[in-house]
């Protein structure tokens, strides 16, 4: 079976403009007659981190959720929008972010997810006890609405990712704390969750993305793309290409390889890759401790390769959202600042993830460093 992936391209957040390309790219992989029927009960997910301005790229576009909100009611389906922020409420959030304004003048209700449910069928390898919210499993048709972003523990936070948030709020932060402290599990978990889910669609927000220190604090960046496919998996895949990295290095997409999953024929549509290359795209230092390396070598350099969050007390404004989010409490204040206990830190990062200004970086351990540098060096990411 082939599935498609279109890429379009689009300049900027102008409505008319987005709603063009929206089209084009749904039309490109078969219309949104092929996702939505009259009358279907369409949720629309997009990332809804936290509450930060559009312009900041933490969160889908307003004018993506309009135009799709658009497309949906054109074609006679009901949308409704949810999410669990990382932190706050997806109203609250909705708000900050210029989605809810858009939500209500279009009449498109905005829930919480708040109503964790063990999913019908459990579809997943290992995580198959995950409490997904309820309105997942009301809906007749799913569009994940990810944003093209980093993410410094998963590399990037692209479609697949972007479904964590249909586990609900607390329960969020427990299973970072289960899964968080080796990548590949964390890997596994979110190939768990997308396989209870499996999207109808997924449409990337591309037209400005996030670089470097992302999901929560990176740098806007232009890249001017909107892209759609079916599923997800193969999706990421084609933004691994067109980052220039290998396929395998987004940790998400290898787990689902050795399973043979997102391996079917990929049929790119619309932009062709090698013309909408993104270069010098700024990927995040990465907090991976995973390298194939030999169980005996990973065990004698765990520390030198183990990465741990720190704080620059200069920037940080003692908002305390990293204390709250903390699973196992390992962030203190002292008259200094915020200290961080690396005995109890389980390096789930979700400290970094949150901190609204930045003040939380990823520092790697020395041995890390070093086959890092090499991997570059032979091309190998
Ligand atoms: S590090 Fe960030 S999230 Fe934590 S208290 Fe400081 S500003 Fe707030
Ligand atoms: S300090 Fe940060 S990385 Fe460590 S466990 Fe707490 S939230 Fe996770």
């Amino acid at each position: 079976m082939v599935t498609p992936v279109s890429i379009v391209k689009c300049r900027r957040y102008d409505d008319e403009e987005v709603l063009e390309k929206l089209r084009l790219s749904i039309d490109l992989i078969g219309g949104i007659g092929s996702f939505v029927k009259k009358g279907d009960r369409v949720l629309l997910k997009p990332n809804l981190l936290y509450g930060k301005a559009p312009e900041k790229a933490v969160t889908t576009h307003p004018s993506i959720i309009r135009g799709v909100i658009q497309i949906v009611r054109e074609n006679g389906g009901i949308p409704f929008l949810g999410d669990s922020p990382g932190i706050g409420n997806s109203v609250g959030v909705a708000e900050k972010a210029g989605i809810k304004r858009v939500a209500d003048a279009m009449d498109c209700p905005v829930i919480e997810f708040n109503r964790p449910v063990l999913p019908p069928e459990r579809k997943g390898r290992f995580f198959k006890n995950i409490e997904i919210d309820q309105a997942i499993f009301e809906a007749d048709v799913i569009i994940n609405l990810p944003k093209w972003k980093t993410h410094a523990q998963m590399l990037l936070t692209l479609g697949v990712k972007n479904l964590f948030g249909c586990v609900p709020g607390q329960r969020k932060a427990l299973w970072h704390l289960k899964a968080g402290e080796d990548h590949k599990i964390f890997a596994q978990m979110l190939v768990d969750i997308y396989l209870m889910i499996q999207p109808s669609l997924t449409i990337l927000d591309g037209i400005v993305g996030m670089e470097g220190n992302g999901p929560g604090s990176g740098d806007p960046v232009p890249l001017g793309l909107i892209l759609a496919s079916g599923n997800p998996l193969i999706l990421d895949q084609i933004v691994c290409d067109l980052v220039g990295i290998s396929r395998n290095s987004l940790m998400t997409n290898r787990v689902a390889f050795e399973q043979g999953l997102g391996r079917n024929g990929i049929e790119v549509v619309g932009e062709r890759v090698e013309d909408v290359k993104i270069r010098h795209f700024k990927l995040p230092n990465l907090t991976r401790v995973d390298w194939n390396l030999p169980g005996f070598v990973k065990k004698a350099f765990k520390n030198a390769l183990n990465s741990k969050p720190v704080i620059d007390q200069e920037i940080c404004k003692l908002c305390n959202q990293c204390v709250e989010i903390c699973p196992p409490e390992a962030l203190k204040g002292n008259e200094k600042g915020l200290v961080f206990d690396y005995g109890k830190c389980i390096r789930c990062f979700c400290c970094q993830e949150i901190c609204p200004e930045g003040a939380i970086t990823i520092q790697q351990g020395w041995a890390l460093k070093l086959v890092g540098r090499r991997q570059r060096a032979e091309g190998r990411m």
